[in-house]
């Protein structure tokens, strides 16, 4: 699947001023006390994917990612996140494959909904989400782990785990209709 270079914000959610963490090869973990970011995190690299959902976002609408001020600081406009991808394995769609860096962003200005951008092109969000998807990555891959994920999955009996695990394999869909299927 495609690898993670670095992830750049401002604006979004918590991260107001411009931030840039450096993703290693590997497993990465993301701990800090509460209420420092992490989730918001994790939502950032989902949301440049081309997340879109309210439930992804913990946001009622789209507007509330980005910044929304404090009692001493204002708001913000306008929220972007960029996503440095490693694509020197060239797996990338066709239209995305000549480089061997991709930079994925995603801006969203206040009132007027978000814009894709791949290298500093201007791309639709279908053209994201389907870099992602093709290379097996996406904002619902079973590769990012929800905060209380693991615990839950320990803590679960059977039949719950059994629904954890189909959901992270992204077969839960297919049980639902095999489901629906057999009560007819
Ligand atoms: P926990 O360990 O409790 O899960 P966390 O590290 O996951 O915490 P987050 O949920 O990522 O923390 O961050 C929560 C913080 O982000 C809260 O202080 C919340 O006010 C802030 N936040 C969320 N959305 C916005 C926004 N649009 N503007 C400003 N701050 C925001
Ligand atoms: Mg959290």
């Amino acid at each position: 699947s495609l690898v993670f270079n670095q992830i750049k914000l401002a604006g979004f959610k918590s991260f107001v001023e411009p931030t840039d963490f450096h993703i290693e090869p590997g497993l990465t973990g993301i701990v800090g006390p509460n209420g420092c970011g992490k989730s918001n995190l994790l939502e950032a690299i989902r949301w440049v994917m081309g997340a879109n959902s309210a439930k992804a976002m913990r946001a009622a609408g789209m507007d509330d990612v980005i910044f929304n001020g404090t009692k001493t600081r204002p708001g913000r406009n306008q929220a972007h996140v960029t996503l440095t991808i490693d694509n020197s394995a060239r797996i990338a769609p066709p239209a995305f494959n000549d480089d061997d860096i991709l930079e994925v962003m995603r801006v969203i200005t206040k009132g007027s909904g978000s814009k894709y951008k791949i290298n500093g092109k201007t791309v639709r969000a279908k053209d994201v989400q389907l870099l992602f998807a093709d290379a097996s990555t996406g904002a619902n891959s079973p590769a990012l782990v929800r905060q209380g994920q693991i615990s839950e999955l320990i803590a679960a009996k059977p039949s719950n785990r059994r629904r954890i695990l189909e959901e992270a394999a992204g077969i839960s869909g297919l049980h639902t209709r095999r489901h629906e299927a057999e009560l007819r």
